[in-house]
């Protein structure tokens, strides 16, 4: 249903989102400032985003009826978590444009197709090999070397589906963890940080770019984005060069996240997710338009805003009971406190995030 003469869709339609988590919530909320409806679309009830909703249909990803259902009663979908199975979100294009394309979708879902999208652009990963044996682990690790990371392609995200190799010993170990699924072997990256760059891309091909940030992981989770990241220009700019490479090589409409590492030779591509981004939440407080904003514009025909940074942030994730703190973090100067409306508290959930301004003590 890709429609070349496009138009901004006007205020009163209907967003569809896929997925109901904090990332719909706050696109949500992005939707709703602009007098946009959404209608959420997920397996859970009661679900975060549903909260800031107009309407929710409860079904599975794959059921693809209740889908089709969903897109015909909709103006535009886009989805707020990329493990949705790829192909019954390419049958509704046939009843409602799908932003960012069911394609970028499949390939952000798949470690292997990505990075082999990533590398056909001339852009750098680390070194990999795709792996479906025991055999074939063994092979790969002559070719990468160790120590090394055995990753499930597919599903795997906040280091679940990982298993670090430090030596031949644990290439069976590996296997027995991993095994059955479909793999990839990367080179570890001896990385000094990791950063990421959010990417806007519209209908037209116009791009915005937010500043690179610095990312701060704890037990594999993110912990604290700092923005912008301590770099040099000259790495700042190659990072945005980068994620505008990949936006125009992907033919994006809508936002994407790369994450990426920074070595002594260089920036190296990790991953994309095709949507709002944890390390992207400080926008909500410190940029002119936040990345929920910027999303909905891309995915509604809008111009794109300016993504510039309003003053310096660091956002700290409230991860299992962090969130206990709520009332602290909501009387610190400069702080901005977000919760999710999680009813339940799991270790590893993230309940909420709080964004420290930096504004030179006003
Ligand atoms: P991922 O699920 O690929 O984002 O990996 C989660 C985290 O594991 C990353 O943020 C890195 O801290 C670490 N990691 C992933 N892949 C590698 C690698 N090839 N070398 C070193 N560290 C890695």
């Amino acid at each position: 249903m890709s429609d070349p003469v496009f138009k901004p869709l006007p205020p009163l339609s209907t967003i569809g989102i896929l997925g109901g988590g904090q990332l719909g919530r706050m696109m949500a909320m992005a939707a709703a400032q602009m007098g946009y409806h959404v209608h959420i679309y997920c397996p859970e009830e009661n679900c975060p985003a549903s909260e800031a909703s107009k309407y929710t249909t409860t079904g599975k990803y794959d059921d693809t009826a209740a889908l089709v259902k969903f897109a015909k009663s909709v103006d535009v979908v886009t989805y707020e978590f990329e493990n949705i199975p790829a192909e019954p979100v390419a049958e509704i294009t046939k009843y409602a444009n799908v932003f960012p394309s069911p394609q970028i979708l499949a390939t952000s879902q798949h470690r292997v197709l990505e990075k082999q999208e990533i590398n056909k652009m001339g852009i750098a990963t680390a070194p990999f090999v795709p792996v479906s044996s025991v055999g074939g682990l063994h092979e790969a690790t002559q070719k990468i070397g160790i120590p090394s990371v055995l990753k499930t392609a597919r599903m795997g995200y906040d280091g679940k589906g990982q298993f670090m190799l430090k030596s031949v010993n644990d290439i069976e170990k590996a296997w027995e963890k991993l095994g059955g699924s479909e793999l990839i072997l990367e080179g570890f990256v001896d990385f000094s940080m990791e950063i990421s760059v959010i990417v806007a891309r519209d209908i037209k091909g116009n791009i915005q770019c937010y500043c690179p940030v610095q990312n701060i992981h704890k037990n594999h989770i993110l912990h604290e984005t700092i923005a912008p990241a301590p770099i040099s220009e000259k790495l700042a700019t190659e990072a945005e060069n980068i994620a505008k490479k990949i936006a125009d090589g992907l033919n994006l409409v809508g936002l994407l996240a790369i994450e990426m590492f920074v070595t002594a030779d260089g920036i190296l591509v990790n991953e994309l997710a095709p949507r709002p981004h944890n390390s992207g939440h400080w926008t909500i407080d410190a940029a002119i338009t936040n990345q929920f904003e910027q999303t909905i514009r891309a995915v509604c025909g809008l111009v794109l805003g300016n993504p510039a940074r309003l003053c310096d942030a660091r956002m700290l994730n409230l991860i299992g009971d962090d969130v206990d703190d709520w009332e602290k973090y909501s009387g610190e100067k400069n702080a901005k406190l977000h919760l999710y409306g999680k009813k339940e508290t799991k270790p590893g959930r993230k309940m909420g995030h709080v964004t420290y301004l930096i504004t030179d003590n006003r």
